[in-house]
């Protein structure tokens, strides 16, 4: 009786605390680092995998973070150490996150191979799927890549120990294949890695609008343009950098007088990018010194229709 009492408290404690869930956690893990460079390219001028995968990790993060409430990231590294596969699982179980998304680039002995990947530990784990799925449509229909598809250890014939010992909703993203020359020089621009990590923000972002309902994690207008104390300190920054909010990108080039962009109320630049992604031509509007001023118009944009607007570093 004791025991059966005492597991209806558990039954009862439990689902208390799933009512009063107001947040969620996202652990972010940039594959490798410090003595595991991940793939090493033949070309010495770009970059390392682990270099890539912590610079697209870190633009994933700051997405959520600048767009999304209610959401806590946690990464497993933010510099170029190497915290071992166990200590990643670890630290993503003791802090008991809801998502565990491991950002990774691919490599293949055939250098044609392409496209990105994301892989579950198995496909019965639907919510693993179902993120997975999300980031493959993403980068298929808003970024332009080749997508491959949604992977599992049958797949790949062997487990992913992140993806194996995690007890969330677990995803390992490939972003794309360092083996292949066009990829690699994509992966290699930061344009390449907005791109790639605005995707898997946006799919991360679709995920947890469905799975909680109850919490608004999109940021209420109001609590966007901040008004700037007088004095205030501006962030140092280098005197060459410029930001500019990137609103869209299309197959075909669209006038920049177009009727839907009026409403922004900004003068729109179009540019054409040297690629062989579909969706070549992108369009911002503005030019910033600065983040936080850019980010200060980002709601504006936002509010008039463009809602996966974000901001782009171009200089
Ligand atoms: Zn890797």
């Amino acid at each position: 009786m004791k025991v059966l009492l005492l597991f209806i408290a558990c039954i009862l404690f439990t689902s208390g605390l799933n009512a009063q869930k107001t947040s969620v956690t996202v652990v972010i893990d940039p594959g490798h680092g410090g003595t595991d460079p991940g793939f090493l390219s033949e070309n010495t001028k770009l970059l390392q995998e682990k270099e890539l995968n912590l610079l697209i990790a870190k633009k994933v993060g700051s997405y959520i973070e600048e767009n999304l409430q209610h959401v806590k990231v946690v990464y497993t590294r933010t510099d170029d150490s190497f915290p071992s596969l166990e200590d990643r699982v670890n630290k993503a179980n003791t802090i008991q996150a809801d998502y565990f998304i491991s950002i990774h680039c691919n490599a293949n002995d055939q250098k044609k191979v392409h496209g990105t990947e994301s892989h579950v530990h198995s496909l019965e784990s639907k919510k693993s799927v179902s993120l997975a799925k999300e980031v493959e449509k993403e980068f298929s229909t808003r970024a332009g890549r080749k997508s491959r598809g949604v992977k599992d250890s049958d797949d790949r014939e062997h487990s992913l120990q992140v993806l194996k010992f995690t007890s969330m909703t677990s995803v390992l993203v490939e972003c794309g294949f360092l083996t292949n020359e066009k990829e690699a020089n994509y992966l290699n621009t930061t344009h390449g890695q907005e791109i790639i990590a605005s995707a898997v923000y946006r799919a991360f972002r679709n995920t947890i609008v469905q799975e909680f309902t109850s919490i608004a994690f999109v940021k209420p207008e109001a609590t966007v343009s901040k008004p700037k104390k007088e004095g205030a300190e501006e962030p140092k920054k280098s005197p060459t950098e410029k930001y500019a909010i990137q609103i869209m990108s299309s197959k075909e080039p669209i006038n920049t007088s177009a009727e839907s962009f009026k409403k922004i109320g900004l003068p729109v630049s179009r540019t054409k990018l040297t690629t062989t992604a579909a969706y070549k031509y992108f369009y911002t509007v503005g030019s910033y010194t600065s983040r936080e001023s850019a980010k200060a118009d980002l709601k504006t944009v936002q509010s008039n229709g463009f809602k996966d607007a974000y901001v782009v570093k171009i200089e």
